[in-house]
């Protein structure tokens, strides 16, 4: 399936949620959500009663637009984080906080999922020195993420240094905004991941 191109506000609205797609704007005023929180299309105010399967089906598409992830790599994600010991739907949030496009987002390097994909694609961020233009990569306990050297010039990442420093970083991350950096001190772990998620309707939805 491509990657949905169209008005990402749609999205909060039908997740009746905000998934923070936009930057700035999902904290001020101008937030779609705030302004309408109904689902959208001509039903969209109607009370429809939701099943069971149409709550599972809700989160599991609730989180994959969070994160930005296509669904053949959810599904990939989460049979990976079966196979893994422990709470599936746990190992599911945590792998997926460990996405170089998330560390970034978290560092403070981007005002949203969207934004910090693209800087990752453009190759503006090393990982342990290695320049990485995958969003997808995994970090691991130990890497440190930085801002290319190149790059770290640029009025932009000063601006988005400037940013990050006002911003508090997960306890898994220790971000230096001044350097640019962030290593990884940890595996994230569920309580560090700030967004209600109910993971175990992800896991009933694919345990069919
Ligand atoms: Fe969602 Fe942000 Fe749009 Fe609000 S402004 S509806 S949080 S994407």
């Amino acid at each position: 399936m491509a990657r949905y191109t169209g008005p990402v506000c749609r999205l909060c609205r039908r997740e009746g949620t905000k998934l923070f797609l936009k930057g700035d704007r999902c904290t001020s005023g101008k937030c779609a959500l705030d302004r309408r929180a109904t689902a959208p299309g001509q039903h969209g105010a109607s009370n429809k009663k939701v099943r069971e399967y149409g709550m599972q089906l809700r989160e599991k598409q609730k989180t994959r637009r969070y994160y930005g992830v296509l669904e053949r790599q959810f599904v990939n994600y989460f049979e990976e984080a079966d196979r893994k010991e422990g709470m599936t739907g746990e190992n599911l949030i945590c792998l997926l906080e460990r996405r170089l496009d998330n560390v970034v987002y978290r560092m403070g390097f981007a005002a949203s999922h969207k934004e910090a994909r693209q800087l990752v694609l453009h190759g503006h961020f090393t990982v342990d020195g290695k320049k990485v233009n995958i969003p997808s990569f995994i970090v691991k306990a130990g890497n440190v993420v930085a801002v290319k050297d190149s790059s770290k010039e640029s009025p932009k990442f000063k601006a988005l240094a400037e940013s990050a420093a006002a911003q508090t970083a997960p306890k898994w991350l220790e971000v230096n905004a001044e350097n640019m950096t962030a290593k990884v001190v940890a595996l994230p772990e569920r309580e560090d991941v700030g967004f209600d998620f109910n993971e175990q309707l992800i896991v009933e939805l694919y345990s069919k």
